[in-house]
């Protein structure tokens, strides 16, 4: 059978890598001779209750963590993150503090503001989040419940290359969109979290790995299903977990391992993001890049062409060229193309040869 894929630059839920669906597509009907699918199949069988296993163990070595951290499964999206972590790390009478770089952290803010005390430890607002905060910039409280930030700016296209420096305060980090797309020191955050749709897998599932000394550090009044220790203390199946994303994430886990793990990833995302970024440089100012030089993300790509009429040209044109999902989000304009790590290097190429030949015809 003959199947036409596209380029599918969307930022999210996002392009999988092709020899995960053609494996899920194989087992769909049959899942190791169980005779069904995984759809189908108990959360509390032996077949799933590897792969949850298998799940976190993966996790865990790509991460470089050991036995003082957990790996949870949970649903809501890291949306529901932006709520549960100041519910249960954020106590009476303590502030804690976040670091701005982007809509998505203001959502975090937001949230953390009806539960508990907050501070604004850095902000890059002003100028609309062309960079992430420097070293200098930030300025903590005193003694805060934790320090949150987000890694990476899905909307804005920048990301931290070096991580904040935050004394002994818990660092946490939403990663929803650079997830695994290089190494980075693990053991440095408290917290991490991400919604697998953008770089780890299929909507429906959030990854949330937390250091074991915080479980059960926290207020006994919270509901069952928002606590952390529910979950690790169930190993993410306290209640029907959404087994098929679990499942799809974990062969996302064990396809980065074959791909080289991180420093393979980060080699492949390095030279797919240049591709896209030197074509920018290079277009005398027909393409303008929205992040500055020092904070431009790996995994999304934010650009502006000379006027809205061309930029509505390229998107029109680009899809009917087998590039889609480029439009920029509304908060920035323009065009977005993320390139996570599923994305492959030829797409990259695509996108380049077409940015060449409309500037070419544009320009
Ligand atoms: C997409 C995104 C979110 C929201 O994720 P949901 O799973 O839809 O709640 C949060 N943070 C970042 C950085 C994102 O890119």
């Amino acid at each position: 059978m003959f199947v036409k894929r596209i380029y599918n630059f969307s930022a999210g839920p996002a392009t999988l890598p092709l020899a995960v669906l053609e494996e899920v597509q194989k087992q769909l009907l049959d899942f190791e001779g169980q005779g069904m699918s995984i759809l189908e199949m108990s959360h509390r069988s032996k077949p799933y209750e590897a792969i949850n296993k298998e799940a976190e163990a993966n996790m865990k070595e790509l991460l470089g963590l050991g036995d003082d951290y957990r790996v949870l499964f949970l649903q809501g999206g890291a949306s529901t993150q932006f709520s549960m972590l100041p519910l249960n790390y954020l106590p009476q009478g303590a502030t804690a503090d976040y670091i701005l770089s982007g809509v998505w952290s203001e959502k975090a803010l937001k949230e953390a503001k009806l539960i508990g005390k907050t501070h604004v430890a850095a902000t890059t607002a002003e100028g609309n989040y062309t960079r992430v905060p420097q070293q200098a910039e930030i300025v903590l409280s005193d003694k805060p419940a934790y320090v949150h930030m987000t890694s990476n700016n899905t909307i804005f296209g920048t990301q931290w290359h070096e991580f904040p420096e935050v004394g002994d305060a818990l660092l946490v980090a939403d990663m929803s969109s650079d997830m695994l797309c290089k190494p980075f020191d693990a053991k440095k955050f408290a917290i991490i979290y991400a919604g697998a749709q953008k770089n780890l897998g299929p909507a429906g599932v959030t990854v949330v790995v937390i250091r074991k000394e915080l479980l059960g550090n926290n207020p006994k009044t919270i509901p069952t299903m928002l606590r952390y220790d529910t979950h690790a203390d169930s190993d993410s199946l306290y209640n029907t977990p959404p087994v098929f994303s679990v499942y799809m994430v974990n062969l996302v886990l064990r396809w980065i391992k074959e791909q080289g793990g991180l420093t393979a990833m980060q080699a492949k995302n390095e030279a797919k993001a240049a591709l896209i970024y030197n074509t920018i440089d290079e277009s005398g100012g027909f393409y303008r890049g929205h992040a500055e030089v020092g904070s431009r993300s790996l995994m999304n790509i934010t650009f502006r062409l000379p006027s809205e009429e061309l930029e509505k040209a390229f998107v029109t044109e680009a899809t009917k060229a087998g590039l889609d999902g480029l439009k920029g989000h509304r908060s920035v304009g323009g065009l977005r193309a993320s390139v996570y790590n599923a994305m492959p290097h030829e797409g990259c190429q695509a996108l380049r040869d077409f940015m060449l030949d409309f500037q070419k015809r544009n320009g």
